[in-house]
């Protein structure tokens, strides 16, 4: 490409926007311009550095078998009343009507789609395992849309969904997402770390986030040195709220007391309570810890606040804290007394009673309990972990770094399948609901994240494979026609080379020239002036500060 043709709107001053690198440079650079808030146009160099970050995440997601479709972001409210989240996703979603007053959105995100797609589509086991993806523009009424790229209003996400027959069948589409999504990264050239996104720190987990270590990242990230443990601040438990296995071995002497009245209860906390820091778990058998769950016995209906849960096997795991619940059903919380739940009810409970409590074995359970009344104590502190705290996993000093979420892998289980009826028919003829997980990646805000980790104070300093353009030739004088000639010889052999390559033809003085590359962050920068007498050139990589005197040959067998 000529530069003397193209809209090449860098600018040199700093916009009083911009407060991070990322948005600073992009706006810089010429790769976007706002046109209000959270709302940004692409401009050429941007848009070509987005279009590779999505051919990197296309073809990483569909060597894993997924199918690219793509789907409207204009979406009727039906589906969203169905999976009841017409009214649960509140402010941020973008809400219309046509002339004829039926209600819209500007689509957040696409489960409720994919879910109508495949209930009709799909019919038996033996049209899955399925992974269907897009990349597609997003809308979100953000609280503080900001920092450019990072935070918008209208966005570019890549949303994949995995439809599979049972949990195994999920769990695989979930490695094989997980595995995408380290490629994907790799090849980003990103420092990324994937972190527990539930409270599942110590394995099984149903949710993980890729986490880009950068101080301007809005989320708050755990790390561990010593074992590698990453976790989500929200969601990592406090060494207070697990149990190490040391402990549990001393525990293993309690014996469970008889638990069929109140009075048995009372006898039952007095003699195996134990105590971290404000948190209380109750041990049964040494194998297995008390619940206390809030519900409704019989229906089988469990609803909690602010509460964390998890297997409690201790012959297979530690301690398996399996997912933060807030306002929501809780999942795990299956028929009471048999192994494998536990519940810290968070004290922002305001009403606590009729309780099922007891010990997590089959009838020593009590219904209708009530806290105060019947017992104190059982409510944890879900705190934040704080900075120099010990590790739940290993015990040794962990740290916290800030960090920007470029995407996130759930699995969703039957929520929407069963809200929606997405069922399959099974080889034995059976209808099940199918099992679905669902996988995002912000492709703006991974190339923001990208810049993050990449310049300096001159500019941009792209990756080979994500730069707008791999190599630019200047000719330092366009008035001089030894350099033009030379200049043009050079342009056209890298393009014939297959090179994506930029001709600086533009009458600007040869400083300009090169503060605009480095600015853009063009990987490798061929500049033909007075030495071109001696068939000599200049040859600078954008990430090194040397130049060097080479022949134009040698310049051909560098490149390539
Ligand atoms: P955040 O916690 O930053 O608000 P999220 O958890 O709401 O993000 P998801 O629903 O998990 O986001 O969406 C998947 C991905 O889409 C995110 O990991 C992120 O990369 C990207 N993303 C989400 N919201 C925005 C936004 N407003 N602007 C740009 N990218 C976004
Ligand atoms: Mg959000
Ligand atoms: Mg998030
Ligand atoms: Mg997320």
């Amino acid at each position: 490409m000529r530069m003397s043709r193209m809209i090449i709107p860098t600018l040199r001053e700093v916009p009083a926007e911009a407060e991070i690198p990322s948005h600073k440079l992009m706006l810089r650079a010429g790769m976007i311009r706002k046109l209000s808030s959270g709302i940004y146009n692409y401009m050429p160099f941007g848009l070509r550095t987005i279009k590779k970050i999505e051919d990197i995440v296309r073809e990483e997601i569909s060597n894993f078998g997924g199918q690219e479709i793509l789907c409207s972001a204009l979406l009727p409210s039906e589906l969203w009343k169905e999976s009841e989240r017409w009214d649960k996703m509140g402010s941020e979603m973008f809400r219309l009507n046509d002339r004829n007053e039926r209600e819209f959105c500007l689509g957040p995100t696409h489960e409720e789609v994919f879910t109508d797609l495949v209930r009709s589509e799909i019919k038996s086991y033996k049209q899955l395992p399925m992974n269907l993806f897009q990349i597609q523009t997003k809308y979100r009424d953000e609280r503080r849309p900001r920092f450019g790229l990072m935070r918008c209003k209208e966005f570019i996400m890549k949303d994949a969904y995995s439809f599979d027959v049972d949990e195994d069948g999920l769990n695989e589409s979930y490695n094989d997402m997980y595995q995408a999504y380290q490629n994907i990264f790799e090849r980003c050239s990103l420092d990324c770390s994937p972190v527990e996104a539930d409270s599942g720190a110590m394995g099984g987990s149903g949710s993980a986030e890729f986490m880009v270590k950068s101080e301007v990242g809005e989320d708050e990230v755990v790390f561990c040195k010593s074992c590698g443990y990453a976790a989500n601040v929200e969601k990592a438990p406090t060494v207070a709220e697990i149990l190490d296995k040391e402990e549990m071995k001393d525990l293993e002497e309690i014996e469970t007391p008889e638990v069929k009245t109140i009075g048995d209860l009372e006898k039952f906390f007095n003699t195996s309570a134990k105590k971290f820091g404000k948190t209380l778990i109750y041990y049964a058998d040494g194998k297995s810890v008390a619940v206390v769950i809030r519900g409704d016995r019989e229906a089988n209906e469990v609803k909690i606040k602010n509460a964390i849960g998890g297997a409690v096997d201790f012959e297979l795991a530690p301690l398996h804290i399996i997912k933060e619940v807030t306002g929501a059903e809780v999942g795990f919380a299956g028929p009471i007394g048999i192994k494998t739940d536990v519940v810290l009810v968070d004290l922002e409970i305001v009403e606590l009673s009729n309780f099922i409590t007891g010990a997590n074995k089959t009838g020593y359970h009590i219904a209708n309990a009530n806290y105060g009344r019947d017992f104190e104590g059982v409510v944890g502190d879900f705190r934040k972990i704080e900075n120099g705290e010990q590790c739940p996993k290993c015990g040794e000093e962990i740290e916290i770094a800030r960090g920007v979420e470029v995407g996130h892998i759930f699995k969703l289980g039957t929520k929407y399948s069963e809200s929606m009826g997405a069922n399959y028919i099974d080889k034995d003829g059976k209808e099940k609901p199918i099992l679905m997980g669902c996988y995002g990646i912000g492709i703006g805000r991974t190339m923001a994240a990208i810049i993050e980790q990449h310049h300096d104070e001159d500019g941009i300093k792209w990756p080979l494979a994500l730069a707008p353009y791999e190599a630019v030739v200047v000719p330092v004088n366009v008035k001089k026609e030894e350099h033009m000639n030379a200049a043009e010889e050079i342009y056209n052999k890298l393009k014939e080379m297959g090179v994506e390559v930029l001709l600086d033809d533009r009458n600007e003085r040869a400083g300009v020239k090169f503060k605009d590359s480095e600015l853009i962050g063009i990987p490798m920068r061929i500049t033909v002036g007075k030495n071109i007498t001696d068939g000599m050139i200049e040859f600078k990589l954008r990430n090194q500060p040397e130049k060097e005197l080479v022949s134009v040959e040698d310049v051909y067998d560098k490149i390539r």
